[in-house]
């Protein structure tokens, strides 16, 4: 089976040892795609780097936990880095009101400007929102935005925005926690085929239905099928659809930016 990972921290610090082998083991697992993340400006331009090393995409942008250290020219960054064509997405940028890391005001302004750079190169956003729901209803009210709500963690009032703004869904090993996923688990079956995304989000959120369990609490792309297996029994469907959805779905992301074809 092929899949598409839609979302990997490849510059986290946990992958640095050993970054050839993660992604040596991810390609034999048979992840053939994957998107790596940018987080601020410097690790932007590590994933732009990694990217072309490895022959993958990435995204530039500034995530709410970074809000509070951008520059003033951080938008000029971006956009010299977005200027590249591996680059394929304005973010990860967004609202976390869960631990609000940067002072929410802050996360507002910052996450604004990457919608209007978005709109104005006409490039997908890739967005986070943890417990900022009606903020960021807002803030896409005000933009005409395409792309992807990463790590959907919400509610079903959410999901029904989302969608109906035109978002794809990113789905992550969330869904294989028993405990804290068991409100993404009733949804799940709720997002249509040709708005699905799977992601790892790798090194975070392990699935805990992987088997076996590794010792390292550290995620990585190969785990993926387990995300895929969780997400498909909880559909209904065959783990090769919904592993040929999401890549179905990566590729239209990257050229019309979002679900309506
Ligand atoms: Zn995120």
């Amino acid at each position: 089976m092929q899949y598409t990972d839609a979302g990997v921290n490849l510059t986290s610090h946990q992958f640095e040892q050993d970054c050839d082998d993660i992604v040596a083991r991810a390609k034999t697992a048979g992840v053939s795609e994957m998107l790596l993340i940018g987080t601020n400006i410097a690790e932007s331009a590590q994933s732009l780097e990694l990217a072309k090393r490895y022959g993958f995409v990435s995204t530039a942008g500034v995530h709410p936990h970074d809000a509070k250290s951008v520059n003033d020219d951080y938008i000029q960054q971006l956009n010299t880095l977005l200027s590249q064509p591996e680059v394929v997405a304005v973010g990860e940028c967004g609202l976390d009101f869960n631990r609000d890391f940067s002072p929410r005001p802050q996360q507002q302004i910052v996450l604004h400007e990457q919608l209007m750079l978005a709109q104005q190169l006409n490039k997908p956003v890739y967005l986070h929102e943890r417990d900022a729901f009606s903020t960021m209803q807002t803030q896409l009210e005000r933009v005409n935005v395409k792309g992807v709500l990463h790590c959907f963690t919400g509610d079903a009032q959410a999901l029904s925005f989302y969608l109906d703004y035109g978002l794809m869904i990113g789905v992550t090993g969330w869904v294989c926690d028993e405990r804290r996923g068991a409100q993404l688990q009733a949804l799940v079956p709720l997002i249509p085929d040709d708005r699905l995304l799977v992601e790892t989000d790798a090194p975070y959120l392990i699935p805990r239905t992987l088997k076996p369990k590794p010792k390292s609490r550290r995620n990585e792309p190969a785990f993926i099928s387990a995300v895929v297996q969780q997400i498909a029994q909880l559909r209904g469907q065959s783990e090769a659809h919904v592993a040929a959805c999401s890549q179905t779905n990566f590729a239209r992301l990257l050229t019309t930016g979002n679900g309506q074809i």
